[in-house]
């Protein structure tokens, strides 16, 4: 064993939702990258219902080597409260959540945490390729990136995931916000402090198939302009105020016409334009007020936002010194 030095520990945060065919080969690439760059870390991986061996193979490296630990959720919540989960419990002063796919290349990693080492707080990892995804899911994230960007206040950086380095004091701000409706991309972002990026060449998927169909994504979608813009409310505003100035116009040149030439002819082709053009803008702005409705709802009910089956290894490094340049 080499010297035994408290250095700093490094977090990596890793949600699994049925990756049992990835597990080895994320375990032995992040380990090789981890142990070259001397830091102390833990690999908090976060089970996230798994219906395949997933667990059991994390038992199995947990066994061998135990800068793994294991958060077992009671069922699948998502990627966003997995990864909520993680930062919750994990004990790092850098931390990084990382996809168990390889999606999210560990050889970055040294890259982050020497721009951590400058002094910045969030580093974050952009996509400058994507390889093995389809021309329609590369078209509808460069779609979203852009919408949200235009959508909302703050800042979100474009095409980056959540693969990104965050320290202890981003991480503590991040599990004060407790809010239900998580946009992760978001809420990281929202916290403020000194950020930066570097960028990377995502992967393909190593095995196996992502979990996100187009539904989830528009949904994904949704849940990112609502938690942090007001601005399709007021488009309904707007768009109910350009309405009524489109009808009082119309009703003067109605007014007019059958003043000057009389109404020779009812105006039904007219009349059934208008009543369905109104019907449906009148449903459309009820079903936006519907979206942020359901939302304080779920809000209001205050439960919790995942809950924990079983803890492996958590309390490990309670006493236990840090040491650094062990392998
Ligand atoms: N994931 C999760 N819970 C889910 C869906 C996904 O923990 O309900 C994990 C998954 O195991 C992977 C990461 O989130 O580690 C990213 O998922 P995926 O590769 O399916 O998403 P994509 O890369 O296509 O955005
Ligand atoms: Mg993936």
């Amino acid at each position: 064993m080499s010297k035994m030095i408290k250095g700093p520990l490094i977090s990596l945060i890793v949600p699994v939702y049925n990756e049992s065919s990835n597990i080895m080969e994320f375990y032995f690439k992040v380990t090789r990258v981890m142990n070259q760059t001397g830091y102390g870390y833990e690999l908090v991986f976060i089970n996230d219902g798994s219906r395949d061996d997933s667990l059991e193979k994390l038992s199995g490296l947990r066994e061998k080597d135990h800068r793994i630990k294991i958060i077992d959720l009671s069922r699948n919540f998502g990627k966003e409260l997995a990864v909520t989960a993680g930062l919750d419990n994990c004990r790092g002063d850098a931390v990084i959540p990382i996809d168990a796919d390889l999606q999210d290349p560990p050889e970055v990693i040294p890259e982050l945490l020497a721009k951590w080492k400058e002094g910045y707080d969030v580093v974050y990892a952009t996509r400058n390729r994507r390889d093995g995804e389809s021309p329609m899911k590369k078209m509808t994230a460069h779609l979203f990136y852009r919408v949200i960007k235009s959508l909302t206040p703050i800042h979100i950086p474009q095409d980056t995931g959540d693969f990104r380095l965050m320290s202890r004091k981003v991480v503590n701000a991040l599990k004060e916000l407790r809010e239900r409706h998580r946009f992760m991309k978001g809420l990281f972002s929202w916290v403020g402090f000194r950020q930066t990026s570097v960028s990377y060449r995502r992967e393909p998927r190593f095995a196996g198939k992502s979990k996100f169909n187009y539904w989830k994504l528009w949904n994904f979608a949704l849940e990112g302009i609502t938690s942090f813009s007001f601005l399709p409310l007021q488009v309904a505003t707007y768009l109910g105020f350009a309405i009524s100035l489109f009808a009082i116009s119309f009703a003067l040149y109605l007014f007019i016409t059958t003043l000057i030439g009389g109404n020779p002819v009812p105006g039904y082709p007219s009349l059934m334009v208008a009543v369905l053009f109104l019907g449906g803008v009148q449903l459309t702005t009820l079903g936006i007020i519907g979206e942020y409705i359901g939302r304080i709802y779920n809000e209001s009910k205050q439960r919790p936002l995942y809950f924990v089956q079983d803890m492996i290894g958590m309390d490990d490094n309670k006493d236990m010194p840090r040491i650094k340049g062990v392998k």
